[in-house]
């Protein structure tokens, strides 16, 4: 939003103040997590195969065929092998002539892309598919066991002869292990079973998705006890009531408004490698609630980054086309200090750059896990609003209610998901935060450095409990065909902006809002 350029980026700040221990996740990779199977989107030649590594005329099948031979073959032009004897690796059959040998993926393609290798490179899958570090990766068998195994992983397929039963799990363990990808429940039970007896050596976890708890604040006595105040339930529009009940009451909306959700990973998304499978696990789990929520609305496909680094942000939307530099910024939507989230049109990046040193003045864990969803948000607005949405033009829509909204639904979002709860997000945003202990009103948090998150936060769940999320989202929809926020907003919820800000001004003292 800073950019007058014809990218658009919402950004949410981060404040960085206290630097905390490290997260629950810091042993990921000394585990094999349990995750359920990426079902869409395989296909084999998505894999490249047998590529010539270290240019020596012989590609991988060959240097396969090579190291696995019991008796050397003789290499001619173009490395053709002559002679050499092999024995097949699951069934033990003997082979004179090598072309009549399959090459299998130890841990099958289709298994590895269920696995984790749906969120790779191209590049990527290629090195897994060519993997000659591994000796177990790649095996020397008959074209009978490698059509029996398929793509079956060791829940349901593993080599009849028992002699080399723990070498195949070995080989299978090291394989997933080394790629990051994840087990699922019944590949879990195999290697737990055989884990002792064939001394694999690897534990299986389920991934923790439960908040972190933050220490309570310690308790400022009061002199005086002040009676406590009438509980109010909420009514549209109102300016006394129970901030509590008011909160429910957008909740509640919003949770009507979407009935039952099916989460779609009908997006398309470029991981970088260095993030954790515990990570990826969460994110992914929000960004397919948050685009499945919303399958009603025409909307282009996102393309979804979700790195480390600022480095890589930049390196990979570059590659792809999508950054020509940001106007202010060596990376994209960030000073390559803070993490940097940001979203336009079609397109949602994430980077937690300082995932591994969370800082944050308050509740970083579930404003992190907010964020995706957050950011998907920022597309909806997008699509509903056209794309103007964040200039400052007639059609601009003010930032508390562009980041508001955001952060509103980030958190429910969380919410819906276990991450934490809203109500406990919701108070440290709208009220620890210092910056909301002013008397500035709602009409001038128009630009992040009024810091419009929480406010705006709070400012959404008055509309919402008042008009119910559809109103909400046609303030979007008729801004773009009013063109004009003004009328757009008063056709979606019957107010004019005017009349909207001084009910908000009234309500503030309900909203616990303001010194
Ligand atoms: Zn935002």
């Amino acid at each position: 939003m800073r950019n007058k350029g014809s990218l658009v980026w919402g950004i949410l700040i981060t404040l960085a103040v206290n630097i905390l221990p490290l997260g629950q996740y810091a042993s990921a990779d000394e585990v094999l997590f349990i995750a359920s199977d990426h079902s869409t989107g395989y296909n084999r030649n998505l894999f490249k195969l047998w590529i010539d590594a270290d240019k020596n005329g012989c590609d991988t099948r060959k240097e396969v065929l090579i190291s696995e031979a019991i008796v050397k073959p003789t290499k001619s032009t173009g490395c053709k092998l002559v002679g050499g004897k092999w024995i097949s690796r699951y069934d033990f059959v003997t082979y004179t002539d090598s072309t009549k040998m399959d090459i299998d993926h130890l841990v099958p393609l289709a298994e590895a892309w269920r696995s984790g290798a749906w969120a790779w490179t191209n590049q990527q899958r290629m090195e897994y598919a060519n993997d000659l570090a591994i000796p177990m990766a790649l095996n020397a068998v008959t074209a009978s066991v490698n059509r029996s195994k398929g793509d079956r992983d060791i829940a349901s397929w593993l080599p009849s002869d028992k002699k080399f039963l723990c070498d195949y799990l070995k080989g299978w363990v090291t394989v997933k292990a080394k790629y990051k990808l994840t087990v699922d429940v019944s590949e879990a039970q195999i290697i737990n079973k055989y884990n002792q007896s064939c001394g694999l050596g690897y534990q299986t976890k389920q991934i923790d998705l439960s908040p972190t708890p933050t220490p309570s604040p310690t308790p400022t006595p009061s002199p005086t006890p002040t009676p406590s105040p009438q509980k109010i339930v909420f009514t549209p529009w109102a300016s006394q009531f129970d901030t509590l009940s008011m909160t429910q009451a957008a909740l509640d909306a919003t949770s009507t408004y979407f009935g039952k959700v099916s989460p779609s990973n009908d997006y398309e998304i470029t991981i970088d490698p260095s993030i954790t499978i515990a990570d990826r696990y969460w994110i992914t789990s929000a960004l397919d609630y948050a685009n499945g929520l919303f399958t009603n609305i025409q909307r282009e496909k996102i393309k979804v980054f979700l790195g480390t680094t600022h480095a890589w942000s930049k390196n990979t939307l570059t590659a792809s086309n999508l950054w020509v530099g940001d106007r202010q910024s060596p990376y994209p939507c960030s000073q390559g200090i803070n993490d940097a989230y940001c979203a336009e049109k079609n397109l949602v990046l994430l980077i937690y750059s300082d995932i591994y040193a969370p800082n944050s003045q308050y509740r970083w864990d579930f404003g992190r896990r907010s964020t995706p969803a957050h950011e998907v948000f920022h597309t909806v607005q997008f699509a509903l609003a056209g794309p103007n949405v964040g200039g400052d033009s007639q059609l601009h829509i003010p930032r508390w209610l562009m980041e508001g909204s955001a952060n509103y639904f980030g958190f429910y979002v969380a919410d819906r998901l276990g991450f934490d709860y809203y109500q406990t997000g919701r108070n440290q945003q709208v009220n620890t935060n210092p910056a909301y202990k002013t008397s500035i009103p709602l009409s001038e948090y128009d630009n992040f450095n009024s810091d419009p998150y929480g406010i705006g936060q709070a400012a959404s769940e008055y509309l919402i409990a008042s008009v119910g999320f559809e109103k909400f989202l046609n303030i979007w929809k008729f801004t773009k065909s009013e063109s004009s926020f003004a009328e757009g907003f008063k056709k979606a919820t019957g107010l004019t902006i005017q009349d909207f800000y001084s009910k908000f001004e009234s309500a503030r003292n309900s909203m616990r809002i303001g010194s």
